[in-house]
């Protein structure tokens, strides 16, 4: 940054260093700290030149017999960021004058530099806690693909911004119809690098401190995204919307009440195994998985209030779908112990799938079979399975 033009007129001022001035300007956003003014001081406003338009004026000035001067301060204070403001010419030819020193005092000029600073510190925060990581997810369902418009990434994620001009993706694609028994464990692993690809090994996921992820895939692969991901960052997850054909969310504010119903077997059987079933975007065949894992098999249920492919339409309705799905697993956690594993059946949105794999935890709970729902002839079949190294 270049010496302010007064800097240079004035003889007998000491130079102020340029770290100091530099972190004044940095604290200033380089508009003049004058209250009321805001001007922008390094480019013209009526021709745009790019230049130094600022003044560093002194509260308590750096000579005793200047504005505000006094006996001691004027000296000690004479390059104290604490004590400079920067402003425009005009506001800067004001604090500097002998005249008017009664009408601005130095408590009146320091509360005029904490505001403006305060505000500044402020709205940059906010911007900052309001980027977000974009990741794509896409993979081919019963072999149809997808593609996403990146100004409808935009439009969802408002009033969040991307972190980078391009998203992170993990694009699948190209694996057409590889949703077999053999299929599985090859696009798990394609998963598992592209993701190590973006989040180094996790190395680097401190940095990730909100992702957004734009899903469009099988469940199994969902879950396992989820699973991956896990609960260490703040996820928002969206989907597209039928009603609309977009990626936004609609407001939350049409949505209240009880959305989901939770229930369970009479009885935990320990001999059993154990199901978790969610029935959102339609109702789960009980009969169907009753018939893979025997008739006794403990059930658990969250089931939609109306379950249907528009039923999860607000951000509301997948975070209390979120919560019930945690408070499901502590209980299962106490019941079930840690020993037996568990089979997740899900007919649900793509945000719940990837919700429902980021809610285990490696250490606390069983491996976490999850199946794919291939048509109701089909029914559900099993693809592949998640913290399958749990228990050792
Ligand atoms: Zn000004």
């Amino acid at each position: 940054m270049a010496t302010a033009p007064e800097e240079k007129k004035k003889a007998g001022r000491v130079a102020i260093p340029q770290k100091v001035q530099n972190q004044l300007w940095a604290r200033a956003a380089g508009r003049c700290e004058f209250r009321g003014c805001n001007k922008i001081l390094f480019t013209d406003d009526l021709t745009k030149l790019k230049d130094n338009l600022s003044v560093i004026s002194h509260i308590i000035a750096y000579e005793k017999d200047g504005p505000r001067g006094h006996e001691t301060l004027s000296d000690q204070l004479k390059i104290d960021i604490t004590n400079l403001m920067l402003t425009c010419k005009d506001h800067g030819k004001i604090i500097d004058s002998k005249e008017y020193e009664e009408k601005y005092s130095v408590e009146l000029l320091r509360e005029y530099k904490k505001e403006h600073e305060d505000r500044i510190k402020l709205l940059t925060g906010v911007l900052e806690d309001f980027k977000t990581h974009v990741l794509l997810f896409f993979a081919p369902i019963g072999g149809r693909t997808f593609n996403i418009d990146q100004n409808q990434i935009f439009q969802a994620l408002h009033p969040r911004y991307p972190s980078a001009e391009y998203p992170y993706s993990i694009d699948l694609t190209d694996f057409c119809k590889v949703e077999t028994k053999e299929g599985w464990p090859f696009l798990c692993q394609t998963i598992d690098e592209k993701f190590k690809d973006i989040f180094k090994n996790g190395a680097n996921r401190k940095d990730f401190h909100h992702i957004s992820i734009f899903a469009l895939a099988p469940i199994p692969l969902l879950v396992y995204l989820g699973s991956l991901i896990g609960d260490i960052s703040n996820v928002d997850l969206y989907q597209t919307h039928r009603s609309t054909d977009k990626w936004t969310w609609k407001d939350d504010s049409e949505d209240d009440g009880d959305f989901y119903q939770i229930s369970g077997p009479e009885k935990h059987n320990a001999a059993e195994m154990t199901a978790i079933v969610i029935s959102i975007s339609g109702d789960a065949d009980k009969d169907n998985i009753r018939g893979i894992l025997g008739g006794d098999c403990n059930l658990y249920e969250i089931r939609a209030a109306k379950p249907g492919l528009d039923f999860l339409s607000s951000k509301a309705k997948l975070k209390a779908l979120s919560l019930a799905y945690r408070e499901l697993l502590k209980d299962i956690r106490c019941i079930n112990g840690h020993s037996t594993e568990i089979h997740l059946f899900c007919a649900a949105p793509a945000p719940v799938s990837v919700e429902c794999g980021r809610a285990f935890l490696p250490k606390c709970d069983p491996p976490i079979k999850v199946y794919d729902f291939i048509g109701k002839d089909g029914g559900f079949v099993y693809a592949l399975t998640i913290n399958e190294h749990a228990n050792g």
